[in-house]
């Protein structure tokens, strides 16, 4: 463990776990990084690691970014994860998960898991066969239009910003990712009649995109040349990168991907070009409310959207700080989400 409480420590993590069940070969690796606002909720990921240290750099790092998501949303959640090492399509059975299932439990609650790449709804009622601390199994329901909807609501709030009112009818938004989230996205963009440009590496999403709401096709590398008034990276991370950058010919960069931005400074260069960038863990916060709105039995879909529309509140309330202070949008959100954290670490 040699080198790990230097990376815990400067950051505030409170808890890290190793697991090994003998029996199933489980190799679990839990990060709780902070519970000052509830208990630690983040999913599960299970990854065929090249090293053990990538394994646990990569738990940390996505704990620490769930204690922000789950501040900056206003839940009464802190932030974890957990990462099991080892290929889903070979390692993962019954016993390997019900084995996880117990090391969760063992945690009495202080962390909460749910879904994340290599473990879906399905595993989680493997999972839940050993602990009551989940959410997100196959009967709760499908997260991806709840944030598909926060994402909505969060360019209609972008649009007012830059252009004076929230109508995106007659805007063009360009949508890179036709999964889960970025169809349900083109579904609301199109009902209020904004014009679409679609991309997916899966020639079929693309075919149905146009079919269903009439929106033009562009090769994946051209999605982000295109003019448009909102580009919405609805894939993979990164996307919004040096490379990138000088392409966009937008005003607006909103969408559901995690960690869209490359770095600190992809950021910055994005506000010097001055396109008003929605951070990425306010804005796709809806499904993580939806499944916080499960665990309190909040099941409506109604009540469950008119608490994800607050998002609204939020992003505005960053985008005016962030004219006042001058400095980018998703430097304002972790500083609100820090404030948040450290105020109820006083209390
Ligand atoms: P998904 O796997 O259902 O869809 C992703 C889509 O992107 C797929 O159709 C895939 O073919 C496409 N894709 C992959 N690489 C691409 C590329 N280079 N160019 C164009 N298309 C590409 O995933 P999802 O659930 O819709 O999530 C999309 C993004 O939003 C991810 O970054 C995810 O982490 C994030 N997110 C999702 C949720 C949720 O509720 N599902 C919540 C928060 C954040």
């Amino acid at each position: 463990m040699a080198g790990y409480f230097t990376k815990m420590v400067p950051l505030g993590y409170e808890e890290l776990h190793l697991f090994h069940d003998p029996p199933s070969g489980l190799k679990a690796i839990i990060a709780i990084h902070n519970t000052a606002l509830g208990p630690a909720l983040g999913g599960t990921r299970m990854f065929n690691y090249p090293t053990e240290e990538a394994a646990v750099e990569d738990v940390l790092r996505l704990a620490r970014g769930m204690t922000y998501k789950a501040a900056a949303a206003d839940l009464g959640l802190g932030g974890g994860k957990a990462v099991i090492i080892g290929d889903p399509a070979r390692d993962k059975n019954e016993r390997l998960l019900r084995a996880y299932g117990r090391c969760v439990e063992k945690l009495g609650g202080r962390y909460i898991t749910s879904v994340d790449m290599g473990i879906d709804e399905k595993d989680l009622d493997c999972v839940r066969l050993e602990t009551e601390h989940l959410l997100g199994e196959s009967t709760a329901g499908n997260p991806s239009p709840y944030t598909a909807f926060g994402v909505w609501r969060g360019m209609k709030r972008c649009a007012t910003e830059v252009y004076g009112e929230p109508g995106l009818e007659g805007l063009t938004v360009a949508v890179q990712g036709l999964g889960g989230v970025g169809s349900a996205l083109c579904r609301h963009l199109a009902e209020e009649r904004a014009r679409l440009i679609v991309t997916d590496i899966d020639p079929e999403k693309v075919k149905r995109a146009v079919e269903l709401w009439g929106a033009a096709a562009v090769e994946p590398g051209e999605i982000y040349g295109q003019e448009c008034h909102i580009f919405a990276p609805c894939a993979a991370g990164a996307v919004i990168n040096p490379e990138t950058i000088p392409r966009l010919k937008c005003r607006i960069v909103a969408g559901s991907a995690n960690n869209m931005l490359l770095d600190e400074e992809s950021g910055a260069a994005l506000y010097r070009r001055g396109i008003l960038y929605a951070p990425d863990y306010v804005i796709n916060a809806g499904g993580l409310i939806f499944v916080d709105c499960c665990r309190l039995g909040i099941t409506d879909p109604e009540e469950i959207r008119g608490i994800i529309a607050r998002l609204d509140e939020r992003l505005q309330a960053i985008f005016r700080r962030s004219r006042e202070e001058k400095k980018p949008p998703e430097v304002i959100a972790d500083l609100i989400a820090e404030e948040r954290i450290y105020s109820a670490m006083k209390a």
